[in-house]
Parts: structure tokens; sequence; C-alpha cells
């Protein structure tokens, strides 16, 4: 059996770098990915208009100031095929290809107690042990399609946009279904209505979203950010959500409302998400700050989309701004006002069943040619429950987190010495810029392996206490804000059956860095650390 020190599951932004700085402080390490290249979420999400949300300097590594002054970012907004050139252009530049193992998942990962080492298993045979694991296996990587009834025998094509073709797809002529309207619908449904004979939405919620405003970055732009990108990473990585802008200071409240439409007018002209992140302090914290916002945004979808009875559909009504995931649109509410588009109302009247021929819903059947499924994905803690991990004496994670996920600062779990979570529950993960917080948790993974390495310390762990209190206080962060008002994937509610858990950490990426360099600080406060002599001990006693 081959052995590594460390197994690093998944070879997206957390892979690549985490599999980067394993080999730079001389660790020997294995990288498997399921899908046959590298990427990750750009790899998979090849959806037409998949695009990030956060804009592409900040969305972008930080770690080498060579790759961060030679890359060039065309758009504010950079799309999926932008991305994914990226990350392809840095497995290449840190010559990372030959630590993964491709298009091999990873099928099961088993602790063994006599020798403190990981056994891990592959869908292609391949049978490995470690003394590490460390799962960069993503937060939004196990799409999900709902067991809507006969799905299995429509005739036409199916998509989910996580899981999307290489081949280009040509909508062209056919009457097309979108089913979903969060993110990933928003993102596809102006690029598919362009193409499509009809595009048929079948929404169950509709959801805020505000507009991205693209546009190309002009190379003085370029210049004149990167002479003080290093000013602009230390500030992101001590700010709210992971962006290098200056937060708001005042409140909503404290503005007349003719200052704060103005605001918000303003940022809407400007687009993307720091419209809720950057106007006021207190949008995401007070009911009342958040329904000036609300009340602004549902205005703005009033007089964007023509027909009223339409409009009126498509406006939330029933949970605050920013509470499910903000959605930064290209033409989404504008693409309702085309005579090839219909907006279908499921929450009224729910999908029955998917025929041979299409959907039914309110007992009508809407003929399709093809299905994309825009449903999202068991986020967070699925794709770490998809491994089948057993830690300590067998104990399966899935049963460890049976009413939902319990870990610390969301980089460990007690009972599972040695394994490692980037961005696992409880930690900031999908309320943040994911890069910044990605890099700030394979930094501290690896200052936390040199440290057993110089003390010659075989296993770490968290105390159970310092981890329950984690969790309370994870919880307490998330009840203090308007996030746990809506139904969303942050607290597993697409997911029929899964614990109702709010799983990010929301109080900021900034606080949250402080705490655990503060743990690190007071001797790894929470953690259990155990040398060979210490186990053997407690084994044979
Ligand atoms: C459509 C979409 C838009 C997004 N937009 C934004 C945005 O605007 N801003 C933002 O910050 N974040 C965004 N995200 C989140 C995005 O996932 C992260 O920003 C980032 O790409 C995560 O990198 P990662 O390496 O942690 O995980 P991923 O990129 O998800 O990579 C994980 C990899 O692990 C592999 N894997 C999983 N399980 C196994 C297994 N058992 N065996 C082998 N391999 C496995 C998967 O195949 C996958 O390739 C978006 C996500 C999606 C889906």
């Amino acid at each position: 059996m081959d052995e590594f020190d460390a197994i690093v599951i998944g070879a997206g932004f957390a892979g690549l770098y985490q599999l980067y700085r394993l080999r730079e402080l001389g660790f020997t390490a294995q990288g498997f990915e399921a899908g046959d290249g590298v990427g990750g979420t750009w790899y998979w999400n090849r959806y037409p208009g998949a695009r990030c949300d956060v804009e592409s300097m900040d969305y972008s590594y930080s770690f080498s100031e060579e790759l961060e002054q030679e890359w060039e970012w065309t758009e504010r907004y950079p799309t999926q095929p932008e991305i994914l050139r990226y990350l392809n252009y840095v497995a290449d530049r840190f010559d990372l290809r030959g630590l993964i193992k491709l298009a091999t998942r990873v099928t099961s990962v088993v602790y063994d107690n006599e020798t403190n080492r990981w056994t891990v298993e592959t869908n292609r045979g391949d049978v490995v042990s470690a003394r590490y694991i460390i799962a960069a296996t993503g937060c939004l990587s196990l799409w999900q399609i709902p067991a809507f009834d006969g799905l299995e025998s429509f005739r036409g094509s199916t998509f989910h946009t996580g899981n999307w073709p290489r081949d280009d797809i040509d909508f062209a002529g056919r009457r097309v279904g979108v089913i979903g309207t969060g993110s990933t619908g928003i993102q596809a449904i102006p690029q598919i209505a362009k193409q499509a004979e009809h595009l048929f939405v079948f929404q169950r919620t509709p959801n805020y979203s505000v507009p991205a405003r693209n546009h190309l970055l002009t190379a003085e732009y370029q210049v004149s950010r990167k002479k003080t990108y290093r000013e602009y990473r230390e500030r992101a990585k001590y700010s709210g959500g992971g962006h290098s802008a200056i937060l708001p200071t005042k409140s909503a409240l404290e503005e007349t409302n003719a200052d704060r439409l103005a605001e918000y007018e303003r940022r809407w002209e400007r687009g993307g998400a720091p419209l809720m992140q950057m106007s006021y302090t207190d949008l995401m914290t007070s009911r009342e700050a958040n329904q000036t916002i609300a009340e602004f945004v549902r205005g703005k979808i009033r007089e964007i989309v023509t027909d009223a009875e339409t409009a009126a559909k498509l406006t939330p009504v029933d949970y605050p701004f920013g509470a499910k995931r903000l959605c930064v649109d290209i033409d989404y509410f504008e693409t309702y006002n085309r005579g090839n588009v219909t907006l279908v109302d499921v929450r009224s009247a729910p999908i029955e069943k998917i025929t041979e021929r299409g959907i039914v819903t309110g007992g009508y059947e809407y003929e399709l040619d093809a299905i994309v499924f825009a449903t999202g994905y068991d986020a967070i803690t699925g794709p770490l429950l998809n491994l089948n991990i057993r830690g300590r004496d067998g104990r399966a994670l899935n049963d460890a987190w049976s009413a939902g996920p319990r870990a610390y600062l969301g980089l460990q779990v007690a009972g599972f010495p040695n394994l490692f979570t980037i961005t696992g529950p409880g930690s900031p993960s999908v309320i943040s810029n994911m890069v910044v917080s990605i890099e700030q948790h394979v930094d501290w993974i690896c200052e936390c392996l040199m440290h057993l390495r110089e003390h010659d310390i075989e296993s770490v762990e968290p105390l159970i206490e310092a981890q329950e209190a984690w969790v309370a206080h994870v919880n307490e962060a998330a009840a203090a804000t308007l996030f746990p008002l809506a139904k969303s994937w942050y607290l597993g509610d697409n997911i029929p059956g899964k614990p109702r858990v709010f799983m990010p950490y929301v109080a900021g990426v900034g606080a949250y860095r402080r705490k655990c360099e503060e743990v690190v600080a007071n001797g790894y406060d929470g953690f259990v650390m155990t040398s060979r002599q210490e186990r053997e001990v407690a084994i044979s006693k």
C-alpha cells in the first residue's frame, strides 16, 4: 500500500493550494479528484452564463505575488471558462498535476486506532494510507435533483447546472424547461432564453437579484490595482466578507428616506453584491433596516418587468433581502419581457410529475425537449458525508453528524484525529469570498502540521467541549442575524430530511481569522495533541 503524509481530496481552489503548500513544506501528498480535470466548481459548472459574483481581482489567489502580477483578468466578474483557465494555469505554473490522480473518486476514508493512520479507497481500486486527510471537497460540489415522480421517463435531454457537459449545448429550436431560480438558474435563464424556441421557468421561490453591471477591465485599472494588491489583500483578510472594499459605518435607519434611496440607487447602478454588503451596517441584523432595501429591490422588479402579474410572481415578499444567497445577474428580470419566456409558479401549483413529454403542474402538461435542473447542491456537509468517513473506533461521520454538523472552527471534528476540512461547517465558507477563506484554512492547516512535526506530535483533534462551545457560538452568531428567517441551503432546507442547522459562520472573515490566530497563540487552545507514547499508553489500557 502506498503511504503518504497527507491525502488531499479535491482539486479546486482549495486542493490545488493545499497540495502546493504541502510540497513546499516537504510533506508527501497525493491528491484525488473525481473530475477528469482540475478546477472544482469551475470545472463542473459549465452552464451558459456561469460566472463568479465576486470581482475577479478579489476572487483569486494571493499566495504568490508573481502569479498575482502576471495573470490578467479580462472582466469585472469572471466567467466560468476564464476561472477554469486561471486554475489550469496555476496547476501548470506550480507543477501540481503530478500530485493529482484525476477521474478518481474517493469512496471511503477509514481511521485505524492502532496505527493512527487513515486508509483511503477510491472507485479506481486505489488503497492508500496517510497520516493526515485533508478534505478539499468543496461546499457546492454535490449537485442534487429532487426526486420528481416520473423523472426517468422523460424522453428529452436533461441537464444539471452543476454537472454540465463539456460539449456546447445548442437549445435553438427547442422547448426548454428550467427548474429552479437560485443563483445558477438566474445566471442560466437569460442565456438559454436567447437560444431556445420557448423557455418555461418553473419557479418555487422568487429570489432577490441585483444587476452585475459587468464590464471589461481596462489595462490601467489592473495596473493601478496591482500596485496596491498587498494592501487590498490585507484588508480582505480582516474584512467581513473577504472583499477589499471599505465597510459601511452607518445604520440604514439613521438616514432620511431620500438619502437612503439615493444610496441604494447609486449602488444599484454600480451593480453587484456590494448593494447588500456595503450600504449600511444593519441590513442583515435589523428587520426594519432590511425592509428598506427589500422594498427598494421589489420596486426595481416592478419597474423592469412589464407584465404586472409576472412581476408580482417574481417579487420575493416573505423573507428578508439577502437571507437566501443574494443573486447577481445579467438581464435576469428583463428576460421575462421576452415573448419566448413563460414563468410558471410552482409554489401555488407544485410540480406533480415529469412525463415522457414534459412537466405536469396545475393539471397542465408543459411539453418540452429539454429540462435544465438548476436545483442546487447538498451544500457544505454533503460532499464530506459522501466520503464515508469512519473515525476512531469505527464511528461514522454520518452518525456523528446525524443531528447536524458539529465541528471546531469548521476545521476538525472530535473523534476524527488528523482529519481537516477546508471551509467546513462552522467557518465563514459560502458567506465569504471563498478564495480568502480557503487560503486562510490551508495556511492554518499547514501551520498546524508544522507544529506537529516540530514537536513530535502524532495526532490532533478538538476537545469535545471546545467543539460544542464553538457550535453554540456559530448558532448564536446566526441567530443574531436575519439569515435564519429564510428557507435556504445555508440551513439545508433544499434537502428533504437534512437537519436544519445554519452551517456557515456569519460573524465575518476578520473575526474568524482572529479567533483562529488566538487559538494558535494560546497553544492550540481547544485541541488535544497526542504524542506516540501517549497514544500507545492509551491503547494498552
Ligand atoms: C455556480 C457556482 C458559483 C459560485 N460563485 C461563487 C462566487 O461568486 N464567489 C465565491 O466566493 N464562491 C462561489 N462559489 C463557491 C465555489 O465553490 C468556491 O468559490 C470555490 O470554487 C470552492 O473551491 P474548493 O476547492 O473548496 O471546492 P470545489 O471547487 O467545489 O472543488 C472540490 C472538488 O472536490 C472534488 N470531490 C468532491 N468529492 C470528491 C471525492 N469523493 N473524491 C474525489 N474528488 C471529490 C469535486 O469533484 C470538486 O472538483 C460558487 C459555486 C458555484 C457552484
